[in-house]
C-alpha cells in the first residue's frame, strides 16, 4: 500500500505539471480528489491492512490528500496565465502584413457630366431650378404647344400613370413652371430624369436632360449660338459647331446643334454616320404662343426667349467614348470605376 501511494503521487505531480488549461486542472482534481479519485479510493481500502497500520496509513493518506489540495489551488493562477498567453498568440495581429485600403467610391459618370454641364451654366449667369418627375399632361404637352391631337405626342412614347398624370417625358416642363411663378428676365437650366418606354442600344426608359431658358428683354438666336458654341468648347475642348434648321413645337424657329465628331474628328466614322458631325442639342426661340400659358408678366410684343434641352446620356457618352447607353445602368463596378471623382 505504501507503495501504491508514492506511485499516485509521482503520477499526480508529473501530471500537474503537464497541465495547460482550467478544464484539465478541473480533471485531475476529479480524478485524484473526486468520490472516484485514486486518492479517496486509496483511502477506502484503509479497513483491509492489518489495524496496527491503519492510523500511520492514514495519516500518509491524508497528507497526500492536502498535498494534491494545495498543490491545485497553487497551480490554478499558473493555467490561467497559460490559457491567456495562448490565447493571445491565437489572436495575435501581425502588424508587418501590409493593410486593406477602403474602396473609395466614385461618381457615377451621368452625375460628373451633369455636374460639369451645370458647372458652366451656372458660370454663365444661370440658376439651376427642379420639376416633378412625375407630371401633369397640361405641362408636359399642352403649355408646350402640344395639344392632345398634336402628332408631336406620337414622336415621345409616354409612361402614363393614369389620364391626366404621367412620367415625365422631357424637362421641358420646368420652362412653364417657372414663368409661372416668376417674372422675366429668366435664366434656368433644368436639369433631371426623363421617361420614355424605349430601350435599345441607345434609349434606356430612364435617362437625363438638362433643360435651358433665358427670357427677357432682346434676348436674340445670336446669343443662343455664342453660349453654346462656349458650351460645346467647354464640355468637348476645341471643336467645329453648326446650327441646323429643326422643328419643335414649343420654339420657332428650331435647330439642332451638331458638333464636329469627337471619334474621327470629322473624318467620318460609323459613330457620325460617316457624316463628321454628331448632334448634340436642340434649341430654338421659345414660341412667342407659349408666353400666353405663362400669365400678363410675358407680352410677346415685348419679350423674347430662347430654349434648349440636351441629352446628358448622349454627351457622357461622346465625351466619354462608351457605345452603348445601357452601360450606365448595369451597376458594373469595373466600369464605373473607371471614372475618376473629381471635385
Ligand atoms: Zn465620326
Amino acid at each position: 500500500m505504501q507503495e501504491r501511494l508514492k506511485e499516485i503521487e509521482d503520477r499526480f505531480k508529473q501530471e500537474l505539471s503537464e497541465v495547460s488549461s482550467l478544464k484539465e486542472l478541473k480533471d485531475l482534481k476529479v480524478r485524484y480528489l473526486g468520490k472516484k479519485g485514486s486518492i479517496s479510493q486509496l483511502a477506502r481500502q484503509l479497513g483491509k491492512i492489518p489495524p496496527e497500520d491503519r492510523p500511520a496509513m492514514g495519516e500518509a493518506i491524508n497528507r497526500l490528500k492536502r498535498l494534491a489540495e494545495e498543490e491545485i489551488k497553487a497551480s490554478e493562477s499558473r493555467v490561467k496565465e497559460i490559457e491567456e498567453r495562448t490565447a493571445l498568440e491565437r489572436e495575435a495581429l501581425d502588424i508587418t502584413l501590409p493593410g486593406r485600403p477602403p474602396s473609395v467610391g466614385s461618381l457615377h459618370p451621368i452625375t460628373l457630366v451633369m455636374e460639369e454641364i451645370e458647372k458652366i451654366f451656372v458660370s454663365f449667369g444661370f440658376q439651376v431650378a427642379e420639376g416633378p418627375e412625375i407630371e401633369v399632361d397640361y405641362y408636359n404637352f399642352e403649355a408646350l404647344n402640344i395639344p392632345l391631337d398634336h402628332p408631336a405626342r406620337d414622336m415621345q412614347d409616354t409612361f402614363y400613370i393614369s389620364e391626366e398624370l404621367l412620367l415625365r417625358t422631357h424637362t421641358s416642363p420646368v420652362q412653364m413652371r417657372i414663368m409661372e411663378k416668376y417674372t422675366p428676365p429668366i435664366r434656368i437650366i433644368a436639369p433631371g430624369k426623363v421617361y420614355r418606354c424605349d430601350a435599345d442600344v441607345s434609349h434606356t426608359p430612364m435617362f437625363h436632360q438638362v433643360e435651358g431658358l433665358m427670357v427677357g428683354d432682346d434676348v436674340t438666336f445670336t446669343q443662343l449660338k455664342g453660349l453654346l458654341e462656349e458650351f460645346a468648347r467647354r464640355i468637348f475642348g476645341e471643336t467645329k459647331v453648326r446650327f441646323r434648321p429643326s422643328f419643335f413645337p414649343f420654339t420657332e424657329p428650331s435647330a439642332e446643334m451638331d458638333i464636329g465628331c469627337v471619334i474621327c474628328k470629322g473624318k467620318g466614322c460609323r459613330v457620325c454616320g460617316h457624316s463628321g458631325w454628331l448632334e448634340i442639342l436642340g434649341c430654338g426661340m421659345v414660341d412667342p404662343a407659349l408666353y400666353r400659358y405663362a400669365g400678363s408678366a410675358y407680352d410677346p410684343e415685348k419679350i423674347t426667349g430662347f430654349a434648349f434641352g440636351l441629352g446628358v446620356e448622349r454627351i457622357a457618352m461622346l465625351k466619354y467614348g462608351i457605345n452603348d447607353i445601357r452601360l450606365f445602368y448595369e451597376n458594373d463596378l469595373g466600369f464605373l470605376g473607371q471614372f475618376a471623382y473629381e471635385r
